[in-house]
């Protein structure tokens, strides 16, 4: 998996989202358990005028528990629901 996909310079380009280039700002946006990150697509109008857009996944930055240590994650909600990941008390 690349760091930087089209997917971000799509984002930048759509949106004018200048933290993406600095290198950070999308890693927080990936789950760093699937790797599950923001897909790209289009708006569709009524008169079928296309402009893009982002599904981001809803990622959560939540403290886990892994080795016996506690650790901060982005996780996506399909994880922390699925139980891949065991939360901090
Ligand atoms: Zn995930």
């Amino acid at each position: 998996m690349r760091d930087s996909s089209w997917a971000d310079v799509i984002q930048v380009k759509a949106f004018g989202i200048r933290k993406e280039r600095q290198g950070y700002g999308f890693m927080s946006r990936i789950c760093s358990v699937c790797g599950k990150r923001p897909i790209v697509g289009n708006h569709v109008s009524h008169s079928h005028r296309k402009t893009k857009r982002i599904w981001r996944p809803n990622i959560q930055k939540i403290r886990v528990v892994e080795g016996g240590r506690v650790l901060r994650k982005n996780v996506c909600t399909r994880c922390i629901r699925t139980g891949k990941v065991t939360k901090a008390a």
